[in-house]
């Protein structure tokens, strides 16, 4: 081995958010830090995030961060424990950066402007001195045991050694930006388990053809039920694509959707007017029959759904929509109100890894120490960000989940 190649303490390969804050974190902690980056810049999927506005964090509690994170979203207690959305914000606000609230504890720094957090970000590492380097790429990543130190190796044949590491090379998503998956294999070759790396966050597609004639039609007051698992979805609106379905409200529980299409296609039930119950819509039909008998049908049912959907619900009930109201009989009342109450519609997949906004799979969490970051199966070796199996909705969790590991990583890889 080249006794000249530089030593560091720590070497944290990639300048995402998690990447960063550990770097600023070790660097505090007098860790001589190395940042290896293959983009010419940073924090090129930060600026992206919140529609270039980022949602660094949310409001939310502890608990309410750990159940956004699923079945074993406790394995980020200690990380979201240790660095806070508070600290977070506070890491920022004494840097100079303020911060508003939105909807839903959705947290955004008042510039409207991602690039203010990433200069913050830029601007720690530099005062601390952290060494960065861009435009180069790790491809591989050695244990000496005797010597208890690692090398990295870079693209154009370039060799360091760290004593410690953290990969925070991200996920699969949005590949442009730089994660295109490299941290998976090389942790896979130093014997770690990947779990299914599925797309969070992303647009779902569906069997029925016709709907197409729907795109565009978004839903604001609608309730999505799957039976099996038991599942209800509301509290956000649907959005009708050439495809299938987006909008938040598909978008924020896609990653629950998914794992069950491994065993076929899910049906969705869809409840158009979760307002009123189907009692209700009989009477309220019942009664037009007097009231409105001599309005058409598609005339009358803008007052029960949205005006868009009334062509498909005419459509599917083979109804002809010019009839009177006092023509329509029980039975076709009653596919009517069968229909706006339980609109079926059958989802078979999702779009691409690269349209989603995060990468659900990962890292597997039983590889990791979930108090340090660190690897189980390579001391010294550390994980933060993305690369972690885990993920959120939207709403700022997954930033915060990428800052909190960060700093978690870059804290506790303190050398011994
Ligand atoms: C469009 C979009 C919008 C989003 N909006 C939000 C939002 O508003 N709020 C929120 O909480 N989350 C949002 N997210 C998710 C959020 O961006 C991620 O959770 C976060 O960026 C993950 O940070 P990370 O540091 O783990 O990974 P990344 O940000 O992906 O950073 C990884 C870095 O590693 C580098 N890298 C990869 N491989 C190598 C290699 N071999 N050698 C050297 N460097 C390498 C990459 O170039 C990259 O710079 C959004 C995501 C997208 C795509």
């Amino acid at each position: 081995m080249n006794k000249n190649i530089e030593l560091y303490d720590l070497a944290v390969i990639g300048a995402g958010p998690a990447g960063m804050m550990a770097a600023i974190t070790a660097t505090s902690h007098g860790l001589n830090t190395i940042l290896i980056e293959r983009n010419s810049s940073p924090g090129r999927k930060l600026l992206l995030t919140g529609n270039g506005r980022c949602n660094i964090t949310n409001n939310a509690s502890l608990n309410e961060f750990i159940e956004k994170f699923g079945r074993r979203g406790s394995f980020l207690r200690t990380a979201f424990t240790k660095f806070s959305n508070k600290d977070l914000i506070e890491f920022f606000e004494s840097r100079g950066l303020e911060f508003k609230e939105k909807e839903n504890g959705r947290v955004f720094p008042v510039t409207d402007d991602s690039k203010s957090v990433l200069k913050i970000l830029e601007t720690s590492m530099k005062k601390l001195g952290v060494k960065t380097v861009y435009n180069t790429r790790l491809t591989k990543i050695q244990k000496i045991e005797k010597k208890n130190i690692f090398i990295i190796k870079l693209d154009y044949n370039t060799v360091l050694k760290a004593k410690k590491v953290v990969l925070a090379t991200g996920g699969l998503s949005y590949q442009e930006t730089g994660s295109s998956g490299d941290g998976f294999r090389i942790a896979e070759e130093l014997q770690h388990g990947i779990t299914p790396l599925n797309p969070g966050i992303v647009p779902l597609k569906t069997k029925e053809s016709w709907i197409k004639s729907l795109q565009g039609i978004r839903l604001d007051e609608v309730k999505i039920t799957i039976k099996n698992p038991k599942m209800i979805l509301d509290g956000a609106s649907l959005l009708f694509t050439h495809f299938g379905v987006s909008g938040p409200l598909i978008l924020d529980n896609s990653s629950k959707i998914i794992p069950l299409l491994e065993y076929g296609n899910v049906d969705m039930i869809l409840d158009l007017k979760p307002s009123s119950t189907r009692e209700e819509l009989q009477e309220m039909m019942v009664a037009a029959f007097e009231s409105h008998g001599k309005v058409d049908l598609k005339n009358y049912m803008k007052l029960l759904i949205t005006n868009r959907m009334i062509p498909i619900i005419l459509k599917l009930t083979n109804i002809d929509g010019k009839k009177k109201m006092n023509q329509i009989n029980k039975n076709e009342r009653n596919s009517i109100i069968n229909l706006i109450k339980s609109f079926p519609i059958t989802i078979r997949g999702y779009l691409s890894l690269d349209k989603a906004v995060i990468t659900c799979g990962g890292i597997s969490r039983d590889y990791i120490n979930p108090n340090t970051m660190e690897s189980k199966v390579v001391n010294g070796l550390y994980f933060a960000g993305e690369i972690i199996q885990g993920c959120a909705s939207s709403g700022g969790y997954n930033l915060q989940q990428a800052f909190s590991t960060g700093y978690l990583a870059g804290l506790l890889s303190k050398l011994d």
